[in-house]
This record gives C-alpha cells, sequence and structure tokens, in this order.
C-alpha cells in the first residue's frame, strides 16, 4: 500500500534540513563547522602561543591582562575560563584566586587544552582542566564568580547558546567577560583589512606552515557580531549592566556584564 502523503510532508519538512551557518566567509552546515573548528586549532595548537605573540605584537597580552584587571575576581573565588585553550587567561586568574580560590580551565579541544593543562601546571598552579562544549557547560547553575572567554565566541556555533550557558553558571553577582576581536574604528578599515587578509595568511604559512588556518581567523572576525549587537547578545543571556571598552581602536573589545 502507498504510504499516506501525509508522511512525505513531514520528511520534506524544512525543519528537519540541517542548519547552515558560517566558517569564516563560507556557508556550511553547522556540524561542519564544529568539526573544522575543530581541524583548525588541533592544526595550530602547538604553534599557538608563538602566533599570537606575532601576529598582535605582542599585545594580546595586555588585552588579556586588562581583562582580568576589570574582571574584579578577588582572592578565594571561583572562576571558568571557557574556550581557554593555552591558559593565558587562566593563569592571571590563578594568580588573583590564590591558593583558597579556583580556576576551571575548559575547552572542546584537548590538543589545545592539553597545552593549557600543561602551561598551568609548569607556572605551579593546579587548576582543573576540563574537555567541553561552552553550549552544554557541565557545571551547576549559580556556581561561579567569573566565567570569561576569550577569542572564543567567534568560533562557536551558537554563540547566544554559549553565553546562556556561561550566564546560568554565574552566581548572583558574578560577572561574564568577553574578550573578542571586534569591529575596529573605521578610518583605520583599510590598513587592517590589508594587515589581516594579506600578511596574517603569509605570517602563517611562513611560522606554522598553515596559510588556511589564519584566512580563516581574518574571515570569521569580519563575519562576528559588532560592540553594539554583541552587547545586545549578553543582555539576552540573561546579563545586566553590560558595557563594553574598546581596545587598539576597537581591533578587540571587551565585554562585561552581571548576573543580577
Ligand atoms: N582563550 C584562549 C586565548 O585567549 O588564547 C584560546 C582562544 S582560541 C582562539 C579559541 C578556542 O576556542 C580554541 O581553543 C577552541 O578549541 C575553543 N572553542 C571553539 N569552539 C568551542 C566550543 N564550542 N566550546 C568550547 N571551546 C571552544
Amino acid at each position: 500500500m502507498p504510504a499516506p502523503a501525509v508522511n512525505l510532508l513531514q520528511l520534506t519538512n524544512t525543519n528537519a534540513m540541517p542548519k547552515t551557518t558560517h566558517f569564516g566567509f563560507e556557508i556550511v552546515n553547522e556540524g561542519e563547522k564544529t568539526r573544522r573548528v575543530g581541524r583548525v586549532f588541533e592544526a595550530v595548537a602547538t604553534r599557538y602561543d608563538l602566533m599570537n605573540d606575532l601576529m598582535s605584537g605582542g599585545l594580546h597580552r595586555l588585552w588579556k591582562r586588562f581583562a582580568v584587571e576589570l574582571s574584579g575576581v578577588l582572592p578565594g573565588q571561583q572562576v571558568l575560563d571557557v574556550a581557554g585553550g593555552t591558559a593565558d587567561l587562566s593563569r592571571l586568574f590563578a594568580k588573583r584566586v590564590g591558593s583558597n580560590g579556583k580556576v576551571v580551565l575548559s575547552d572542546i579541544n584537548a590538543a589545545m587544552l592539553v597545552v593549557g593543562r600543561d602551561r598551568l601546571f609548569d607556572a605551579g598552579y593546579a587548576a582543573l582542566a576540563v574537555q567541553c562544549d561552552a553550549e552544554k557547560l557541565p557545571f551547576p547553575a549559580n556556581h561561579f564568580d567569573c566565567a570569561s572567554v576569550a577569542f572564543g565566541l567567534r568560533n562557536m556555533t551558537h554563540k547566544e547558546q554559549a553565553l546562556t550557558e556561561m550566564a546560568r553558571v554565574l552566581r548572583p553577582g558574578g560577572r561574564l567577560l568577553v574578550l573578542e576581536f571586534s569591529h575596529v574604528w573605521k578610518p583605520l578599515q583599510p590598513l587592517y583589512n590589508a594587515y589581516s587578509f594579506k600578511v596574517l595568511p603569509l605570517i602563517g604559512k611562513i611560522v606554522a606552515q598553515d596559510a588556511a588556518s589564519y584566512r580563516y581567523l581574518a574571515e570569521s572576525i569580519r563575519m562576528h557580531p559588532d560592540q553594539e549587537t554583541l552587547k545586545h547578545m549578553i543582555e539576552n543571556a540573561g546579563c545586566v549592566s553590560v558595557e563594553y571598552f574598546n581596545l587598539s581602536a576597537g581591533i578587540v573589545a571587551l565585554h562585561r556584564g552581571y548576573k543580577p
């Protein structure tokens, strides 16, 4: 007996179609983006810190210090570093919270997390390293005093979901911090574009033998929400008093919000 027409309709329902998103300038299925981002960070993990210094002229260290200064984190507090990678923020936080506090380094990518965990141990900090997806954080609600994500949100497939998860695990009064590439001051854009699309992939090719990952970096920055849009996204995730600070003419912005 032929199947009733209604079954055919259900099969072709657009809800069942894979959802698409951006991987740099390309439009790809969501699962494909997650796989490709994973491959990028597996490929760059061992050269990641060197490349950061080369690409930013060391500026990323100052941006990260600024973020930790503005976190208001105190000795004895608990911090979650989401997409923490090679643990730059985690190390700064570990120093601030001291031996009575706790820092959890988390990342979806084992290659990045292993480098980060080893760097923390080498620096004398016994922080916890947890491999997990920022979109499904395996931590209880109302727990951390601060949840941060530095240069990670851009790579996530469902950014709103990740922000909502970060807000969920914060205790009331806790701070949510997003340090991320942003939209640069307009007069600087031509110079910045030339640097990002010509110089960055070239440095990637010479130092890490990987131009493609650094082309993705430049493209993903362009596709990331601007300062005001991200501010609204953080508010929608449940934070209040959200403000942002442009760093280096908006090449990077630090957003900070509070869980009410
Ligand atoms: N936070 C570090 C820093 O500032 O140097 C690392 C940033 S690195 C550019 C981006 C990190 O985001 C990578 O380690 C990557 O594995 C991680 N990442 C990407 N998608 C993620 C996800 N859905 N959940 C958790 N981490 C993710």
